[in-house]
């Protein structure tokens, strides 16, 4: 890779994971609440102001950015490579440490390994939230470059310490893909042709097109995808995705964290409006770029 690309894909891949927090900060205000609940009390939601459910302050992101940030930091420190048990302990630090939210399929699994010390969750049906896929950026940064299959397992890997369910791998592996696309610089319609259509070809739950738009999507893995696709596939640009996957309400922090680092792979460290960069807890802001250098740099050597 020449190094002008190489410093494009090192931009975008910086662009994703601001795009995450950012999505989180701004959906985290709406989180819960209905569309007609949000049109009535902001009209349009489109500023970071904190508050919600979680009082959070103006710019502060919740658990899909910081559990990202702590997987991160455990792939980093094992070279990048994706161990179960790193992650596992890295998750256990972070839920000893009291974040502002947490999922209950992570902490039941967290609450299981603490006791067992197994770092692979069993399977179940019904561990098909998005927890695993709202903090998979930083394995689809490390595994840039990998093949697919190898991909894939690094997904899964850091995704069964939490959810060991099929349609939640499904999800993790196509997201990661998407991403790993983008920061290629493969246009919206070449990964919807090489990898959203056969992604709802397998899995026709995931089926977005032609639908009723989802609003109030939950923390299923399958309507959160749903929303995150008809925003990121049906509205341009960063700003307006991100401002119309919130407006559904629903789990909005966690719509607006997937969809945001979609589409900050997609359309780049340009594309992230300022005031909302400027309103991003500066700690973060920092985090998340330097996490993501580091992360991916070793691929692009
Ligand atoms: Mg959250
Ligand atoms: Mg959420």
């Amino acid at each position: 890779m020449s190094g002008v690309a190489a410093a494009e894909v090192l931009a975008r891949a910086e662009a994703a994971y601001l795009g995450l927090a950012l999505g989180d900060a701004l959906g985290a205000t709406v989180e819960f609440m209905t569309p007609r609940e949000i049109a009535r009390q902001y009209g349009v939601h489109r500023q970071i102001v904190g508050g919600g459910w979680l009082h959070l302050k103006p710019g502060q992101v919740t658990d899909d950015t910081t559990m990202s940030l702590a997987l991160g930091e455990a792939i980093l420190a094992d070279q990048g490579e994706v161990r179960p048990l790193s992650c596992a302990r890295a998750f256990d630090a972070w839920m000893r440490a009291k974040p502002v939210d947490i999922g209950n399929t992570v902490r039941r699994n967290l609450l299981a390994f603490r006791g067992s010390g197994l770092a692979v969750a069993p399977p179940s049906e019904a561990d098909a939230g998005n927890g695993a896929a709202m903090r998979v950026l930083p394995v689809a940064l490390a595994s840039f470059g990998r093949s697919e299959a190898c991909v894939r397992a690094c997904v899964r890997a850091q995704a069964h310490v939490t959810h060991h369910n099929a349609m939640s791998d499904a999800a993790c592996e196509f997201l990661a893909l998407a991403v790993q696309d983008f920061l290629r610089g493969d246009s919206l319609r070449e990964v919807f042709r090489l990898r959203i259509s056969p992604l709802v070809k397998e899995n026709p739950a995931f089926a977005f097109r032609h639908r009723p738009r989802r609003e109030f999507p939950s923390g299923w893995v399958v309507e959160t995808l749903q929303a995150v696709l008809q925003a990121v596939v049906d509205v341009g640009g960063f700003e307006n995705c991100l401002v119309d996957v919130v407006n559904r309400g629903g789990d909005a922090d966690t719509t607006g964290a997937i969809a945001g680092m979609l589409a900050g792979a997609l359309y780049g460290m340009p594309a992230l409006p300022p005031a909302w960069l400027k309103a991003l807890d500066p700690a973060v802001r920092r985090a998340c770029r330097v996490q993501a250098r580091a992360l991916l740099a070793p691929q692009l050597a």
